[in-house]
């Protein structure tokens, strides 16, 4: 029995993991982690796998990067955690300044402070919160949110409440919040006209409601979990001049899309758009510790702060036990600094090219529905083949040394912002491989 086998039977005896299966998990031989370099994990038996979707899109430098390394066991050294409510820390100083710094300029308010929290979900739940009490706040309550067809904003019910995922949120509906559904500019089905109908109907939902709507919320310029479903940026002005026409808010998720992972800093770049709130997290920490927060715009912010008069405090009566906690602002603060000294966001939109360069012949094949790209987010659909075909296809790169995990029928890949030449060859040579091999 190998130790792969050993710890497999031990894992599921005990574990319940997340979005899993578990009548098919063991038969499908999960990987068992035991070590990371750079691009690489490797198993208990030693064998090698590139990490071609960066731990679920979080890596960006690799794993054990040494800086990042340094700067954890530093902050270690001096301060493991120490409470947000009521005392501050100079970590979480520093990477508020930090990001504060790198927040998008464009079209739309300046984003002056930080909140944190520690996943992608929390982060949404707080940027959701916060928009509607800034609307009891500022005008009147406004109890309602816009979200598109197909999005995915996190698994909390909040952020269940705002996506348009049918698979992953069917279920919940009975529970969630009232929301306003828009068809989404990246879907397909609605043909090449499907940004001009998403504007429409934004547009037509704003005439009617827009004084019910405290938020509208998007992730900006591709939809991650439905399948990589990239849009027009044009869909981001829109919804920026609909916003301001009606007061509502406009809330950009770039949990997925932030630091580097589509080419520039942020997605909002493309469109050269800002939100009022912005909530980022994956790779935040460079992929190894839960850190998530929410950039918002000084007069966001401003409407928290309590007034002469007042008959009720407008603080934000929200927050985590380990909000901010000083080893992921440290790891956050490593990362960022890299990133700049090493110029990550430029090799990010370098990759981005090479990886469209050798994907051509890859989106020829018959086996290839289409291929969706912005950087280094991309989505292979391929068609159904037989009930798992988007997994059968990962597991026959994984049989050629490369780790990837499918959204349904999209293979995704997703690699470390600083993948090598000869890894990306690799990735991209498994890949068309396992196509031959399962579709063709
Ligand atoms: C992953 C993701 C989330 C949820 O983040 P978690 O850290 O998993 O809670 C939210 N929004 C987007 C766009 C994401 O891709």
């Amino acid at each position: 029995m190998t130790a792969s086998a050993e710890w497999t039977a031990r894992d599921a005896s005990a574990v319940w993991h997340p979005f899993t299966q578990h009548a098919t998990w063991t038969g499908d031989r999960p990987v068992v982690v035991d070590r990371a370099e750079g691009p690489w994990l490797i198993d208990v038996d030693g064998r090698r796998y590139l990490d071609g979707v960066s731990s679920l899109w979080t890596t960006t430098l690799g794993h054990g990067h040494p800086d990042i390394n340094a700067a954890i066991t530093a902050q270690l050294a001096k301060l493991d955690h120490s409470t947000f409510l009521g005392t501050t820390h100079t970590p979480g100083i520093e990477l508020s300044e930090a990001l504060v710094a790198l927040a998008p300029k464009g079209n739309g308010p300046e984003l002056t402070k930080v909140f944190y929290a520690g996943d992608g979900s929390s982060a949404v739940e707080a940027a959701l919160k916060i928009a509607y009490q800034y609307s009891t706040q500022t005008g009147h309550p406004r109890p309602k949110f816009v979200r598109l067809d197909q999005a995915y904003h996190g698994d909390t019910l909040g952020a269940v409440a705002v996506g348009g995922h049918d698979l992953f949120h069917d279920a919940y509906k009975p529970l969630l919040l009232d929301t306003i559904g828009v068809a989404s500019p990246g879907d397909r089905a609605l043909g090449p006209d499907r940004n001009g109908q998403a504007i429409a109907e934004l547009r037509a939902v704003m005439r009617e409601s827009g004084d019910q709507v405290c938020a509208i919320i998007v992730e900006p310029m591709i939809q991650g979990a439905a399948g990589m479903l990239d849009y027009d940026a044009e869909f981001l002005r829109a919804a920026r001049e609909l916003a301001d026409t009606h007061g509502a808010l406009l809330i950009f998720d770039e949990v997925a899309t932030g630091f580097g992972r589509t080419g520039r800093m942020w997605a909002a770049e493309h469109a050269g758009v800002v939100p009022d709130l912005l909530t980022c997290g994956k790779g935040i920490t460079g992929g190894y510790l839960p850190l998530s927060a929410v950039l918002a715009a000084e007069h966001v912010y401003e409407a928290f702060l309590t007034r002469p008069g007042d008959t009720r405090p407008r603080t934000f009566f929200h927050g985590h036990t380990y909000t901010a906690n000083p080893l992921c602002c440290a790891a956050a603060l490593a990362n960022l600094r890299v990133m700049g000294e090493q110029d990550v966001i430029g090799q990010a939109a370098r990759l981005g090219e090479r990886l469209a360069k050798l994907l051509e012949p890859v989106g020829a094949k018959d086996s290839v529905v289409e291929i969706r790209q912005l950087g280094t987010m991309i989505g292979v659909e391929v068609p159904p083949v037989g009930a798992r075909t988007g997994f059968a296809v990962c597991q026959a790169a994984r049989e050629r040394g490369v780790w990837l995990r499918p959204l349904g029928d999209t293979v995704v890949l997703m690699p470390p912002l600083t993948l090598g030449d000869d890894e990306t060859d690799l990735l991209v040579n498994a890949l068309a491989e396992a196509l031959d091999e399962v579709i063709a």
